[in-house]
């Protein structure tokens, strides 16, 4: 039977009927072929195999059942060449097999870009759990067994892949995979862990933002306008960072009422001119600025919103922004706006968190490198290089981004070499997907 266009549900009980518990879809490195581990996985095998957006020869898809929460756990493995795979994992409904396994690739990837554009030794990786219509997400009991279940999957696969935050994962979440495994970060700061990354999120984003007026001719943020969708918590820190630099304007959309008063009476001296929308309210996209910063939800670049943005840069916060990569990184290119590629700008979040067995301490150069202004692998130098290079190459910042980013994550991890490969050969052979069935 073809699962890719069933039901995660389905799933799951396919795999249940089979007597499994775990299963993987992996590329062997010899050959270039993608292996299912059962038979039952060969129609998704085939999927991915045949599949040319999404797909790009990722080392491997990870599997569970998890035994306390009976929900599919997953992990996706893109490139380990510069370290452990590394990102977070997300909690999420999805509608059939494909969405689910297509988000764990593409996040997967873009998890890659981004460490290795930041210069981090670490390679792309992303978890991501699928919620049961029949199930309260919200309910604590469930949280905790999933989170739990998620950490024992971490556990299994050796450190392949280190799990994080992620989209529908909260600190407290991160504290239960945490007392099952020893392989994941961002856990909260009393375990020893990094705490709130939006504030570290926010100002890298404005740092994207400085690079992309300079590259423009276009001098600092003083005295512009910054046109913002969504005012949650990056756009909060964002609010003050740009009033620090003395923009003359912050005009904002949201479509939660109590997000909305959090930034007005957190920053009630900031020149925000803030107003509460409808989720489908894409006026936004209208306002007349120098800089659209995208900071609610992913996928709204798309015909219908780019031509309606009247600023000369898109640099924000939100990922995979481009609800086509390709299509609309033309779309923005054509229409002469500077697009920040997301992956680039928002890179905070995993640096906050990626390092956190290094120990810490206060004002860490280790991670405020990625905000100064002369080093290489920092957001600054970073974007300007690719802008530059997409200048001189006639390609896209997004597409050139993509291309360096992709050179980058081939560069071998200075003392653990392809270590995630190894370990991903080590769970095929050792029979890892055949461990005890559910019963
Ligand atoms: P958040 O949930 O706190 O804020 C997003 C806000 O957008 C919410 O207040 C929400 O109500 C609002 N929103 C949703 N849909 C909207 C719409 N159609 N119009 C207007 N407002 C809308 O999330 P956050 O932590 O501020 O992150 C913002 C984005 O950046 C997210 O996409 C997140 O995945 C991404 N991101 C965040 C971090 C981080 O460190 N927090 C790091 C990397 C990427």
């Amino acid at each position: 039977m073809n699962y890719w266009n069933e039901s995660v549900d389905t799933f799951l009980e396919a795999l249940k009927s089979a007597k499994l518990w775990r299963a993987y879809v992996v590329t062997r490195p010899e050959t270039g072929a993608v292996e299912a581990s059962h038979p039952v996985m060969q129609s998704i095998a085939d999927a991915i195999a045949g599949d040319t957006r999404d797909y790009h020869r990722h080392e491997g898809c990870f599997f569970e059942i998890g035994r306390e929460s009976d929900h599919v756990l997953s992990a996706h493995v893109h490139w380990t060449m510069r370290g452990q795979a590394a990102g977070g994992v997300r909690f999420w409904s999805y509608n059939t097999v494909e969405d689910f396994v297509r988000d764990g690739l593409r996040l997967s990837r873009g998890m890659g870009q981004k460490n290795a554009l930041a210069g981090l030794w670490w390679g792309g990786g992303k978890g991501v759990v699928a919620r049961r219509k029949d199930r309260d997400h919200r309910d604590p009991k469930l949280r905790r067994a999933i989170y739990q279940d998620y950490g024992r999957f971490m556990t299994g696969l050796c450190g392949c892949y280190i799990t994080a935050e992620d989209a529908g994962t909260t600190p407290e979440d991160m504290a239960l995979v945490f007392s099952t495994t020893r392989h994941t970060t961002c856990i909260p700061q009393r375990f020893g862990g990094s705490g709130n990354p939006s504030i570290l999120t926010a100002t890298g984003v404005v740092v994207a933002m400085e690079a992309a007026l300079q590259h423009l001719g276009k001098g600092t943020l003083e005295g512009k306008t910054v046109v913002m969708q969504g005012l949650g918590n990056v756009s909060l820190y964002m609010v003050k960072e740009l009033q620090e630099r003395r923009v003359g304007k912050i005009i904002g959309a949201e479509i939660n009422e109590a997000m909305l008063n959090r930034v007005l009476e957190t920053y009630p001296d900031a020149p925000v001119d803030a107003r509460l929308v409808a989720p489908d309210d894409i006026s936004i996209f209208g306002e007349k600025g120098d800089v659209f910063a995208p900071n609610a939800v992913g996928a709204i670049l798309n015909p219908t919103t780019i031509p309606m943005i009247q600023t000369s840069i898109v640099c924000g916060a939100a990922n995979n922004q481009l609800e086509d990569p390709t299509r609309d990184a033309d779309a923005l290119h054509e229409r002469g706006v500077l697009y920040v590629p997301d992956f680039l700008a928002n890179r905070m979040g995993i640096v906050n968190c990626a390092n956190e067995q290094y120990g810490s301490l206060g004002n860490d150069p280790a991670i405020f490198a990625h905000l100064d202004r002369e080093t290489p692998t920092g957001i600054y130098k970073r974007s300007l290089e690719v802008f530059n290079r997409a200048k001189q190459k006639g390609r896209t910042p997004a597409d050139e981004a993509g291309v360096l980013a992709d050179e980058l994550s081939q560069e071998l991890h200075p003392i653990w070499g392809n270590r995630g490969q190894q370990i991903i050969d080590y769970l095929v052979e050792s029979g890892w997907a055949k461990g005890e069935p559910v019963t």
